[in-house]
Formats: structure tokens, C-alpha cells, sequence
């Protein structure tokens, strides 16, 4: 379980913890169930270790994620500025999670980078910045909470994980996995959902919550999206799908309730990758995935200034929907190139 984690730096990670009472656990924006389950996963195992840990996040976790044990605890930057600030301020130890680069975190990046302490990144996304004492960085890994689990077992603390903090690191594998279907790098992963399980944990709460419950006005985007918005390109193997502010106001649009969206187009018989972009206040939202290999991540990162994974990528636009689109239109060719070839 333990063994692909480097032991000696989960040793310097458990003196981390041992040395410091004050710990804020982070996470990047538009927080996911990854995002929000490795953070709260820690913060239980913390609480349990007897210090004074908190969860700051950018922003808003979806309500997909309210059942999650400790998740009226978390501290929301954008809602609750002066107290988050003070946290951090406060702070003897920060650790990142599931998050690669500072800016990942929007608006409260300047904070966490504004202080002194030690801080430790946990991460699975690749090209990790050097921005951190610590660096945790394994690519090969599902999940985030994949990653926490494994170093909480090479710091030899299972035996302190208790079912809230198996709950919420089995939520980000969940849901990263999209409930074991994608992104399964190594059998181990099934040890691990045992090594869960043993805990008590009702895996099948967190697969019909997490990933299967949504409001009626989601559902109704969700078949209008596919319905009128999605367009197919069959020389490019790809499908493209847009919103805009329009589209979002007619259905009384709410943070996560385009999730999972994206995924549909791969069930179209032969297509390979699914791009799918959404008018947000701030900027358009780029959501990209795959299967076959086909690294979307290459698209968001060339024409979005994003990244993420091979199969699962994302970015943004600062420009109109239109532009953003266009952008894309003029470049799809250049990504002929991923396709398996015959
Ligand atoms: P999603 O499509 O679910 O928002 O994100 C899929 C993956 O891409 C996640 O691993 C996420 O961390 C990454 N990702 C999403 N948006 C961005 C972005 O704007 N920049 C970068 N670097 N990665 C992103
Ligand atoms: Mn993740």
C-alpha cells in the first residue's frame, strides 16, 4: 500500500505534523470532490491527532458535496474573507492539495503564498511548481485522495483514519474515478477501496450522492445541452458543447450543475474526446476528456493556458464564448495528430 510513496519524506511529513499544532489544509478553485475530500479527508485524520486544523477553499464546493462529514466546517474565501486570512495568517503549517500551481487558486493564491510557514503539497496533476517545502507529487495516481491515503499509510497512521476520514478520501477517489470507470492506473486501488470499507464507510451513500444526485433544472440543462448545444465533428473524432449565460439563466444554472456533462459525448460510439466550454461571469470554463489515450490535456494547455490530465484537462478564456469556440475551430486540426490512427 505504502510502498510507492518515498518513505523518507513521508517521515519529514510526519514530523511536520508532530511539530505543528496550527494546520490549514488548501485546495484550487471551483473545488471537486478530490479537491474537497483530500482536504476534509486530512482534516479528520488531524482533528484526531489532536491539533487545530482547518479547511480553506477559493471557493463554493458544490452541494453534491454537503453530505460529506465537517463540510459546514470549511472556510469559503470569496464568503468569509477576514477569518480566512486570519487562518492563514495564524498558520504553523499549510498543506496544498490537489492543485499543481499557485494560480490554481484564483484569488486566495496571494494569501497562502503571503505566508512564511512551512507548507507541503499533495498533488497527482503533473508539472507540480516549486512553491512548497514538500512535494508529494505522483502523476500515476487516480486521485488525490488515492495519494493521501497511500502517505497516510507510509506515516503508519491507519490505524487513526476513522469512517468520517474514510468517507471523504473515498469521495474524491469516486469521483475521480467516476466510481472506478477511468483513470486506474494500478489494481491497488481496489486494496485500497477495502482498506476503506474496513472502516465502515458506505461507499454506496457516497456513489449516489456525490455522483448521482442532481436537481430537476440540472438535469434538464444536462438534456437540453446534449439536445440543442452539442455539436459532433466526425473526422476529428470529437464533440463540442457550449453554454452560454443564456442557456444557464433558463435552467436557474448552479455551481456544479454542469458535472459530469462533458463525460456524455464519450458515449457516442467511436468518439474519442469531448471539449465543453461554459459561459461563466468571469471568463469561459473549459472542460476537456478523452478516452484512448488522447491527451486533452495537450489542447487545454496549448490554446487555454490549462492542463490537468491525459484523459481529464480544463482552462479558461478571458474573451466572448464565440471567440473562445472559434479558437478551437481553427486549431482542431492540429490535434488529428492524437488520433489512433485506422
Ligand atoms: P474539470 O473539467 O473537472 O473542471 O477538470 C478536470 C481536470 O483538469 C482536473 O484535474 C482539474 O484539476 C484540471 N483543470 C481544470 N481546470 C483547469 C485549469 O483552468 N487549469 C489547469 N491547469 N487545470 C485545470
Ligand atoms: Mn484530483
Amino acid at each position: 500500500m505504502d510502498k510507492l510513496i518515498d518513505h523518507n519524506k513521508a517521515k519529514d511529513f510526519l514530523q511536520l505534523l508532530k511539530d505543528n499544532e496550527r494546520i490549514v489544509l488548501t485546495c484550487h478553485v471551483r473545488p471537486d470532490g478530490d479537491a474537497i475530500g483530500s482536504t476534509l479527508g486530512l482534516w479528520h485524520l488531524l482533528r484526531t491527532m489532536g491539533k487545530e486544523a482547518t479547511v480553506i477553499v477559493p471557493d463554493k464546493a458544490p452541494v453534491s458535496l454537503s453530505f460529506l462529514p465537517g463540510f459546514k466546517e470549511i472556510g469559503v474565501y470569496t464568503s468569509h474573507k477576514d477569518f480566512c486570512e486570519k487562518t492563514v495568517d495564524e498558520a504553523q503549517l499549510i498543506i496544498c492539495c490537489d492543485f499543481n500551481v499557485p494560480c490554481r487558486q484564483d484569488s486566495l493564491a496571494p494569501v497562502i503564498q503571503g505566508s512564511h510557514c512551512k507548507k507541503v503539497l499533495i498533488d497527482h496533476h503533473t508539472e507540480p511548481g516549486n512553491f512548497t517545502d514538500l512535494i508529494f507529487s505522483y502523476p500515476k495516481m487516480s486521485s488525490t485522495c488515492e495519494l493521501v491515503f497511500r502517505i497516510i499509510a507510509a506515516m503508519g497512521l491507519y490505524d487513526k483514519v476513522d469512517k468520517d476520514c474514510a468517507t471523504c478520501l473515498l469521495t474524491g477517489i469516486i469521483t475521480d474515478t467516476r466510481n472506478f470507470t477511468v483513470n486506474i492506473n494500478n489494481p491497488d486501488i481496489y486494496d485500497i477501496l477495502m482498506r476503506l470499507l474496513e472502516k465502515d464507510v458506505d461507499k454506496d451513500r457516497i456513489v449516489k450522492e456525490a455522483l448521482n444526485t442532481r436537481s430537476l433544472n440540472s438535469l434538464r440543462l444536462e438534456a437540453y445541452a446534449l439536445s440543442q448545444k452539442m455539436e459532433i465533428f466526425p473526422e476529428h473524432k470529437c464533440a463540442l458543447i457550449t453554454l452560454d449565460q443564456e442557456d444557464l439563466k433558463k435552467y436557474s444554472y448552479e455551481r456544479g450543475d454542469t458535472e459530469g456533462l462533458v463525460n456524455r459525448p464519450l458515449e457516442i460510439r467511436g468518439m474519442i474526446y469531448s471539449i465543453f466550454m461554459r459561459e461563466d461571469p468571469d471568463c469561459v470554463k473549459i472542460s476537456a476528456r478523452s478516452c484512448q489515450d488522447f491527451p486533452v490535456s495537450e489542447i487545454c494547455k496549448t490554446l487555454y493556458g490549462g492542463g490537468g490530465h491525459i484523459q481529464a484537462a480544463g482552462g479558461e478564456f478571458h474573451g466572448s464564448l464565440e471567440d473562445c469556440k472559434k479558437k478551437f475551430l481553427d486549431h482542431i486540426k492540429d490535434f488529428d495528430k492524437y488520433l489512433i490512427k485506422g
